[in-house]
């Protein structure tokens, strides 16, 4: 009797392996991860960061006092750490951004903020059409955790500000930041209120669409995190023994909170989230959406430019050259668009392409 198994048997050419081929791959080149931390200083994003990758990436950081902090600009600051867990390694960039809520009027801080994700799409939109492709140094933010204060009654304005400019440009997860000083209902009341405010202020938040779970019910996980979203988050670099455990939290006169319980925190979905199941879909969103969006919008704007100069340029056809005068005309027309890319390049910061 003809059974489908044995025909399988016979017809297996080994493109099954391909997933592994993929896998040593991978493996041997290792990841790499860009993350940006963004909110006022004192949130604890630095002691967040330390926890969810339990490394110390911000040993030589330099503490201003608040008359400092009242002036100083926005910041950026990369720190980068070489991670390795089982054998696979992980390039982590954490993008600090220093100062950014500190001053009186935050009117405009994202904008160093947008400037640097921009200039980061320019770089490698210049080195990807360079000679060089193979080894390109790619900068690109992969996600931005955005801290919001857990004391406040709401989005401010800076934060509607910050959300609204960076959410074409990069996958923003927003937190809200020290949550052991609210009480469960105060987190539940605080979320539900972020989150209406965000709707209404059309502000676009990372979706967890493609994420990479065992579990056949991804459709019931993403809603989970959905709903979790704020994700509220405690932080701490002190390991305590608790009834007999070593845990990572906060210890109080009334009691102790633990950072990876989840009924304390959010503190595990995010680090789930974020290093297990979404890392992948960050960076897709990344290459895919918002890198391809500047890509096509920054071409467009170089496009236009370059009929204006040329419509500018005489109608006449060029005349016969000689190689000296070629060569020369080569050199010219290289020193223009070098030219020519740095303007779009301002203009993109002005405007915010
Ligand atoms: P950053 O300036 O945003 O990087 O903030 P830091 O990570 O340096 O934290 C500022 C202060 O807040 C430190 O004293 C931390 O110990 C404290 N801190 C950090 N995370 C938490 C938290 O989740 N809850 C509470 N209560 N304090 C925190």
């Amino acid at each position: 009797m003809y059974r489908q198994q044995d025909a399988e048997d016979k017809e297996y050419v080994g493109f099954a392996s391909l997933p592994n081929q993929l896998h040593r791959k991978s493996v041997k080149k290792g990841f790499d991860f860009t993350l940006m931390v963004a909110g006022e200083s004192g949130l604890g994003k630095s002691t967040l960061v330390n926890s969810l990758f339990l490394t110390d990436l911000h040993k030589d950081r330099k503490l201003l006092n608040a008359e400092e902090r009242i002036h100083q600009t926005v910041d950026i600051i990369k720190h980068t750490v070489d991670i390795e867990e089982k054998g696979v390694k992980l390039r982590l960039t954490i993008v600090d951004t220093p100062g950014f809520g500190d001053a009186v009027n935050n009117a405009d801080c994202w904008r160093r903020v947008c400037e640097y994700v921009d200039d980061q799409f320019f770089q490698y939109f210049c080195d990807e059409s360079g000679p060089n492709r193979k080894k390109i140094e790619d900068n690109r933010v992969h996600c931005c955790l955005y801290f919001l204060p857990p004391f406040g009654h709401g989005l401010r304005p800076v934060d509607v500000a910050f959300m609204k400019a960076l959410q074409e440009k990069v996958s923003i997860v927003p937190l809200i930041a020290k949550a052991d000083v609210l009480t469960p209902g105060e987190t539940k009341a605080l979320k539900g209120k972020l989150r209406d405010e965000m709707d209404a202020h059309d502000i676009k938040v990372y979706q967890f669409l493609h994420g990479d779970s065992d579990d056949d019910d991804d459709d019931s996980k993403q809603e989970e995190l959905k709903v979790s979203m704020p994700f509220a988050v405690i932080g701490s670099n002190t390991v305590v023994e608790v009834r007999g455990q070593r845990l990572r939290g906060r210890m109080y006169p009334w009691g102790f909170v633990e950072v990876e319980n989840p009924s304390h925190c959010d503190f595990v979905k995010l680090r789930t989230m974020l290093i297990q199941t979404h890392m992948h879909d960050l960076k897709d969103l990344t290459c895919d959406l918002h890198y391809e969006s500047f890509r096509a919008r920054f071409i467009s704007a170089m496009n236009s430019k370059m009929a204006a100069e040329q419509r500018a340029e005489s109608p006449l056809p060029p005349p016969s050259l000689s190689s000296d005068e070629a060569r020369k005309k080569k050199d010219e027309q290289m020193r223009r668009m070098q030219h020519m890319l740095h303007t779009l390049q301002q203009q993109m910061h002005q405007h915010s392409l």
